[in-house]
């Protein structure tokens, strides 16, 4: 997710094949969220959808921590820094 001024965009990683299904992983730049199993099918699917970036498996917020934005960042430094991705 990209945030600018007041609006937000998706942004591929990678680029997409015609054709292809495209996901996202709602677990960046949220805390709090509510779980709730996922079925996307993707090949990393995790099975869940927890509903918070901190309740990542580590591995994951590592390769995540580049991607989140700004806002999330600031609003979460110290949390970040004990992990050792601040
Ligand atoms: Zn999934």
């Amino acid at each position: 997710m990209l945030y600018e001024g007041d609006h937000s965009f998706l942004v591929a990683r990678r680029d997409i094949a015609m054709g292809e299904e495209i996901t996202c992983d709602y677990n960046i730049n949220i805390t709090g969220g509510t779980a709730w199993p996922c079925n996307c099918g993707a090949g990393r699917c995790r099975g869940t959808t927890v509903g918070d970036f901190f309740r990542l498996p580590l591995d994951i917020q590592r390769e995540y921590r580049p991607l989140l934005a700004e806002w999330f960042v600031r609003a979460y430094r110290d949390r970040l820094r004990a992990l050792g991705l601040g």
